[in-house]
């Protein structure tokens, strides 16, 4: 196996990939109908749910062709009965395209806005709840990979049952990355896709959750044609196959990357993600940056950083700079303060951080940039 040039992606998904998960698309063509490719996907299922420790009597994953934000349209369009309202648990640009989906469904909904630097108020939450009886669905994001904070899902959970919701929670850049047992953190659904902490290809998606709330959604209001959440689940139920095709070969590659989740394991690769966070936080102390969000809300996966305060700063230099040697920085999503990202997602390690800082160093160095605030 011929090694492929090794990128340093320090950016929110894709990550960084291992060679195996490469070349495991390379397989002989074959028909996603036929039964040997149903098998895989029938086994991947089953693997999935695993992931978040889901009893697979009362858990199935229901799996999309597409980016991330295909679950945030599915389950969103697919869960909400059709004299009930969704409240959607905003601090941030990930939860607010929770909010998007419903405007573009014409769906009634409640946008509850936090403070994007700070994690949701609970008591705000349960106020809400108790004043609006027709909400049935919250919708939460876990991790909002555009500041790096972690919101208390078990908690928002423990409300959204409490008033007789179901739970729906975004959960693509922290699945098999931050250890979620789906029945204990109080979610209904969750979702994620391969290129993230499955550190697979782009293309899959997919949605787990609870199988009686699936059953009872068969009635609800269809939004969509193609991202029915009942539909697709459905299909692959009575079929054992998608319903419509499959993107095959990162079905493979996501086969391998799931092969090596478990070769890792869940906590030692938490570890390796939190040694990643630990060596980006002390890369950037040591040359005098400054990071947005306090550390104990911070989700350990993605840092943002404040631009310095030196006319010379040029972010999109300095990330040609790094990108020219191997290493990608990723702009920020905070709408009114300048950041960027450094995010600690894939098959990348402490020392690969240790040589980024050498490679920013050396940028700043090259445009005369000092780091002052
Ligand atoms: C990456 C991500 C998504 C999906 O984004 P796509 O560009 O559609 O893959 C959704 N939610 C969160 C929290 C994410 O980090």
């Amino acid at each position: 196996m011929e090694k492929v040039k090794r990128n340093v992606l320090l950016n929110p998904g894709p990550a960084t990939t291992t060679d195996s998960v490469k070349y495991a698309q390379i397989v002989p063509d074959i028909c996603p109908r036929e039964k040997e490719f149903g098998d895989i996907m029938r086994e991947m299922k089953g693997d999935l749910v695993k992931v978040v420790h889901g009893d697979p009597d009362k858990y199935t994953a229901v799996m999309f062709c597409g980016s991330g934000t295909v679950n945030i349209d599915a389950t969103i369009s697919s869960l909400v009965p059709a004299d009930g309202r969704i409240l959607i648990v905003n601090n941030g640009a990930y939860s607010a395209r929770g909010a998007e989906v419903c405007e573009y469904y014409g769906m009634e909904h409640i946008n509850l806005k936090f403070d994007i630097e700070d994690v949701p108020d609970l008591a705000v939450i349960e106020d809400e709840l108790k004043a609006n009886p027709d909400v049935k669905v919250v919708y939460a994001c876990h991790h909002e990979t555009g500041t790096g904070i972690l919101n208390p899902i078990r908690e928002i959970g423990a409300l959204a049952h409490k008033y007789g919701c179901t739970f729906i929670v975004d959960t693509t850049s922290t699945y098999a990355m931050i250890p979620i047992d789906i029945e204990k953190d109080n979610v209904d659904f969750l979702m994620a896709s391969a290129q993230k902490g499955l550190m697979s290809m782009t293309g899959l998606s997919f949605v787990i959750g609870s199988k009686a709330i699936l059953e009872e959604s068969k009635g609800y209001p269809k939004r969509s044609y193609y991202c029915n959440l009942y539909t697709q689940y459905y299909f692959f139920e009575s079929k054992g196959e998608m319903h419509f095709t499959p993107p095959v070969q990162t079905v493979y590659a996501t086969r391998q990357a799931v092969k090596e989740y478990w070769e890792e394991g869940e906590l030692a690769k938490w570890d390796r993600h939190q040694r990643v966070w630990q060596a980006i936080i002390d890369g950037l102390a040591e040359l005098g940056f400054q990071d947005l969000v306090p550390h104990e809300k911070q989700s350990r996966l993605v840092v943002s950083v404040r631009y310095p305060n030196d006319p010379n700063w040029d972010f999109v230099k300095v990330h040609d700079y790094c990108y020219e040697r191997g290493f990608t920085i990723y702009p920020g999503k905070v709408s009114d303060i300048s950041t960027f990202r450094l995010c600690c997602l894939g098959a990348i390690d402490a020392p690969d951080v240790k040589d980024f800082f050498v490679v920013l160093k050396e940028a700043l160095d090259h445009y005369g940039i000092k780091v002052t605030y």
